[in-house]
């Protein structure tokens, strides 16, 4: 069914506790947590309790959610003393998605003025 876990997918496996992460924030619709391979001194993941494959599929789906994915986005950035930070959906694996459960990476604390790619 639409949303339920998935048993291969590592982010619901973190959003049951079944594997470990550094949780920051979380809410009763997401989690936000540290990702395991920072790219910048700042770097938070921000999901969705619910399986979707990617941000367009969760916005179909459950557009409440998704956008709590960008208030979280926010609200976390500025836990972290972010005063900017990027945010990036990889959707689809030629554009860099490995993980295919919706998430939002929230990147900072260096500066992001170099280009998009
Ligand atoms: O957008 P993409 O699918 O490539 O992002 C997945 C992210 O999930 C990666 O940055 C990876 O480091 C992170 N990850 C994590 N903890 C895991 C597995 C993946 O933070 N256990």
């Amino acid at each position: 069914m639409v949303g339920e876990p998935q048993a291969d997918c590592v982010f619901c496996k973190i959003v049951s506790g079944d594997i470990p992460a550094t949780v920051v924030r979380e809410t009763e619709r997401t989690l936000t947590f540290r990702d395991i391979s920072p790219q910048a001194p700042t770097h938070l993941l921000v999901v969705p309790r619910t399986h979707h494959a990617d941000a367009a599929e969760l916005a179909a789906a459950e557009p409440g959610t998704a956008a709590e994915l960008l208030t979280e986005a926010g609200a976390a950035a500025a836990g972290e003393g972010l005063a900017a930070y990027r945010l990036i959906f990889n959707t689809g694996a030629e554009a860099g998605q490995t993980v295919f459960h919706a998430h939002v990476h929230v990147l900072g604390g260096k500066p992001l003025t170099e280009g998009l790619v």
